[in-house]
């Protein structure tokens, strides 16, 4: 099976690619992560990438999915991948359409992760991640449980991502809207788009992504039903217009008076009743 994680930056795609690898066997596959891996390497790619990255726009195509290609040909790739920050572009969303179909794979879904921009930049500003085994944590929606020793694996050194600041977040958020999300309206044509609230919590996302990858829909149905009893009941038209401003209702026409029909056409003639109960 082979799934894109589509959202904004911030919106989780990396940390439920991470849940979702060991639930389904699948391998993430992060852009994000490659090229900070290339920049720390020093390698070619990583010196082109370092400016574009650190100034929040996004890294020219032909890169990019030069990477994946490649990526997508090593032998633990076959069992299929979470492509997390791939697709950015609707040139990256056609390269990957023909290299799946060239190297004989097939995309089964394409999740989109809603999340409001305000949030975005609250998220995204505040985390920070373990520098040894990469768990996530944030300044103030999750702390470490001992103030400054990673939770997972004991380490007592931290990162941050030098783009995870208020001023290149908007740059993100920007190419975000500009670039990627006009991929959406191309998977949803193709039939395989499916969207999760990432607004929920961290568990709620996962169960929402874990139903989609089993092949049930995103909601279950008694939280549909939940949802439903939730939301404020229908009110009458009349009722819902507002008493002073909005749109003021058109004052009822007069009815004419009704022409009295001739004699002959009023008197009908009167319908056989049943039995009479005697
Ligand atoms: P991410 O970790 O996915 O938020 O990516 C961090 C940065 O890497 C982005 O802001 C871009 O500069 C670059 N990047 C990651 N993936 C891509 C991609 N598919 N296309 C272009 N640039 C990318």
């Amino acid at each position: 099976m082979n799934i894109v994680l589509l959202g904004p930056p911030g919106a989780g795609k990396g940390t439920q690619a991470k849940r979702l690898e060991d639930k389904f066997g699948l391998v993430q596959l992060s852009t994000g992560d490659m090229l900070r891996a290339a920049v720390a390497s020093g390698s070619e790619l990583g010196q082109k990438a370092r400016s574009i990255m650190e100034a929040g726009q996004l890294v020219p195509d032909e890169l990019v999915i030069a990477l994946i290609s490649q990526r997508l040909d090593q032998p633990d790739a076959q069992n299929g991948v979470i492509l997390d920050g791939f697709p950015r572009t609707t040139a990256q969303a056609g390269a990957l359409d023909r290299m799946l179909t060239d190297k004989g794979l097939k995309l089964d879904y394409v999740i989109e992760m809603k999340v409001d921009d305000a949030l975005l930049i609250d998220r995204i500003s505040g985390r920070y991640t373990c520098a040894k085994c990469g768990e996530g944590y944030h300044d103030r929606n999750k702390k470490p449980k001992v103030a400054g020793v990673c939770d997972r694996c004991g380490s007592r050194e931290f990162k941050r991502r030098p783009d995870d600041n208020a001023n290149t977040v908007r740059t993100r958020l920007d190419a975000y809207h500009r670039q990627t999300a006009p991929i959406l309206p191309y998977y949803r044509a193709k039939g395989v788009l499916q969207s999760v609230d990432g607004m929920a919590s961290i568990d709620a996302v996962t169960k929402a992504l874990a139903r989609i990858l089993s092949g049930q829909p995103a909601v279950a149905p008694a939280a549909k039903a939940a949802k439903k009893a939730a939301r404020p009941k229908r009110v009458a038209k009349a009722a819902r217009r507002p008493a002073g401003g909005g749109k003021a209702r058109r004052p009822a026409k007069a009815k004419p008076a009704r022409k009295a029909r001739p004699k002959a056409a009023q008197k009908r003639p009167a319908k056989p009743r049943g039995k009479k109960k005697l």
